[in-house]
């Protein structure tokens, strides 16, 4: 790979300050975009000096003109306390954020990855996920917001590659989990960490029964990038996650016995339209890009919860 100007929108966030990192390591110039609005400048901090890094703050619901030569767009709020907080923002953020983020890379020619999500399926009744199933979505639920947010980016990507001839690509990310994910963001993984590290009760919502499966933060990243640089013919959209299939009594029980203290399972009511089952099917990912996760559950959680315990 050449010396590439890549702009990552959402840059500061968990998974674009890990991508932010891969990228100036392998040498290129990174210009991080982010209105800051489920992350803060600590994520990004010890990249703020490094001479090949920018960092803007700006809302992708608004223009922007820039010069890159790719663009990972990964702006949006990912966790459902978030995403729900201002879900009207959210829907604003992934779909406006798209055609902005499309626009720009229409004018100046960049390759622009869109990080769109497991969640495109919804409840699945379909298990694993394969890339060619279209989903159960709710579109008028507490999730839809996003959900139909990145749907409708997803759309957006495929119409703007057919009309105008852009290369994209759209990766499908499954629950992923590592450092700096923040400690009080909702999301199951770093949730029951924090629970377990300071001897709370673990929260298991529903009777935790329900799937996921979970990714290392490496690993993902690793993909995103495979992908991003992955012959022009490539669009995607292509499942990226572990799948490593764990009910979340399981990780309740795993986290309970790594971190060492005295907590118990608490259950939570369930909520809304919270997916059963959830895990992808990866075959697309081996062929094409020949990538899978290397870093199993035990493993990843360590890692993490080595994070929270200096981090707290
Ligand atoms: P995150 O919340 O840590 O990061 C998102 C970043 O986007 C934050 O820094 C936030 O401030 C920024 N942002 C939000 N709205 C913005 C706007 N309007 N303009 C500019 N910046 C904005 O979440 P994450 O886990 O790092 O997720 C990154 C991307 O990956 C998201 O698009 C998410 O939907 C997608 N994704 C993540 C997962 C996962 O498990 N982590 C799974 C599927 C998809
Ligand atoms: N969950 C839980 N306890 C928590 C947080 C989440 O049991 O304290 C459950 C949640 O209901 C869901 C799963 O864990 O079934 C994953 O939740 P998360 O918000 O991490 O991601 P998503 O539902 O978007 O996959």
């Amino acid at each position: 790979m050449s010396h590439l100007r890549i702009m990552i929108t959402g840059g500061a966030g968990f998974l674009g300050s890990h991508l932010c990192e891969r990228l100036l390591d392998a040498g290129h110039d990174v210009l991080c975009v982010d209105n800051f609005y489920t992350s803060t400048r600590r994520n990004i901090l010890h990249l703020v000096d490094h001479p090949n890094f920018e960092l803007m703050r700006h809302d992708v619901t608004f223009p922007l003109y820039v010069e890159v030569d790719q663009i990972y767009n990964l702006a949006c709020p990912a966790s459902p306390i978030h995403y729900q907080r201002d879900p009207v923002q959210t829907t604003k953020t992934s779909v406006h954020g798209a055609i902005n983020m499309l626009g720009l890379a229409k004018r100046t020619g960049a390759r622009i990855l869109q990080a769109s999500t497991s969640e495109v399926y919804g409840d699945p009744t379909v298990h694993p996920q394969q890339e060619g199933y279209w989903g159960n979505v709710n579109p008028i639920g507490p999730r839809s917001c996003y959900d139909e947010g990145k749907r409708c980016a997803e759309t957006l990507f495929f119409d703007y590659h057919r009309q105008h001839g852009m290369p994209i690509k759209v990766a499908r990310i499954f629950n992923t989990y590592g450092p700096r994910m923040l400690p009080d963001d909702g999301r199951v993984v770093s949730n029951f960490i924090v629970q377990a590290l300071e001897g709370e009760d673990i929260t298991v919502f529903g009777d935790g029964s329900q799937t996921r499966s979970f990714c290392y933060v490496d690993d993902l990243v690793e993909g995103l990038i495979r992908l991003m640089n992955s012959d022009e013919a490539v669009t995607g959209p292509i499942n990226l996650g572990n799948p490593g299939e764990f009910s979340i009594s399981e990780l309740a029980e795993k986290v309970v016995a790594q971190v060492g203290k005295d907590s118990k399972v608490v259950y939570k009511p369930l909520p809304v339209d919270d997916p059963m089952q959830r895990c992808p099917d990866i075959s697309q990912a081996k062929d094409v890009l020949s990538w899978e996760p290397t870093v199993a559950l035990d493993e990843g959680l360590a890692k993490t919860i080595e994070y929270f315990r200096t981090h707290l």
